[in-house]
């Protein structure tokens, strides 16, 4: 799918060095984070006066809070009460982030710094978002890759909204863009659908994913089942509606067979169809309605999650921000 339509020609912005606010989730990277949060500070001071790194801490069970703060430089640290996943992580950085501009990147080094060059020459030429795209996923196992290509043809054929392939989280935000994220309220967070549901003159740049430098990936397949499911019921209500047009179907086809019926018993004198069609067409029929209930389930779980209203994370700690 191609990803959204720039508006045309953006108006080029002045500022040549804007104060940059880093949002960096981290979870459990103790490992690798101090010699992280090091390479970023050397980088960004290249590119800004201003800038500060804010860590979010998405409930660690390792030493990644204390690693954090031993580092010197602009690094603030947000720790959540648990582990709350990523999308939760990026939002808690997000409603701290008062930068001019906002990269959120991954703890990693899976994320290349130069990128952010690029993000910034992009913002300077008027884009208010301006996103990676990965050119390809080497780094994912070949079923992953699949598995992803396959949730973004039916999100892409589903969803009123283009949701740009293979673009994450790592991006550049204008101040105005973090303004109308922090205004989305909803507790079932596909960050990539919300990024594209705010619009603004977004922009997607293509760049080949590093390995990650210490420990392991953090999400399992049920992880990324549980994200796919987030992302389709947030973004459409196709599987809602779906059922309408298969139960129509279903209800043409069994009077058609009826009349069938009818007409073989009352014109031919056959006697009546045996019990095999009757065992398929009723087991059938409970997989259908079991299935249509299960869809019509996590669209219910997914309005109990948001009617309950409970914040989509809780902070523990706080470090380097103005006392309230
Ligand atoms: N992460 C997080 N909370 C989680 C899982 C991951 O904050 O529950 C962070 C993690 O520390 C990393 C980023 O999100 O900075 C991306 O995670 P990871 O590298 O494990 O994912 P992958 O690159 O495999 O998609
Ligand atoms: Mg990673």
């Amino acid at each position: 799918m191609n990803p959204p339509t720039p508006v045309p020609s953006p108006s080029p912005r002045t500022t040549t060095r804007p104060w940059i606010t880093c949002v960096v989730p981290a979870y459990n990277e103790a490992e690798g984070i101090a010699e992280f949060l090091h390479a970023l500070g050397l980088h960004l001071a290249g590119l800004s006066e201003r800038f500060d790194v804010i860590v979010v801490d998405d409930g660690s069970s390792d030493r990644t809070s204390e690693v954090v703060l031993a580092q010197p430089g602009p690094v603030r640290l947000l720790t959540l009460s648990r582990n709350f996943g990523k999308e939760a992580a990026i939002s808690a950085g997000l409603a701290e982030a008062d930068g001019e501009v906002v990269v959120i990147l991954d703890a990693d080094f899976q994320h290349p710094f130069p990128v952010i060059d690029e993000f910034i020459h992009h913002w300077q030429l008027g884009y208010d978002m301006v996103y990676a795209v990965r050119r390809e996923r080497d780094t994912d196992s070949r079923l992953r890759r699949r598995l992803s290509r396959l949730f973004y043809q039916i999100l892409g054929s589903m969803s009123s909204i283009q949701i740009p392939e293979d673009a994450g989280d790592f991006r550049l935000l204008d101040r105005k863009v973090v303004l109308a994220m922090r205004q989305l309220p909803e507790s079932n967070r596909f960050m990539k659908g919300l990024y594209a549901w705010v619009g603004f003159r977004s922009i997607g740049i293509a760049f080949t994913i590093e390995e990650r430098r210490a420990s392991s990936s953090k999400f399992n397949f049920l992880k990324l089942l549980d994200l796919a499911t987030t992302g389709l019921t947030s973004f459409s209500n196709l599987p809602l509606r779906l059922w309408v047009g298969v139960g129509s179907l279903i209800s043409v086809c069994s009077i058609l067979y009826a009349l069938d019926i009818l007409v073989e018993t009352l014109i031919f004198g056959n006697p009546l169809a045996g019990w095999a069609t009757l065992v398929v067409a009723v087991t059938f029929l409970g997989g259908v309605q079991l299935l249509s209930i299960g869809i019509l389930g996590e669209y219910l779980a997914r309005i109990f999650n948001e009617v309950k209203r409970r914040p989509n994370y809780l902070i523990a700690d706080k470090h380097g921000f103005p006392k309230e």
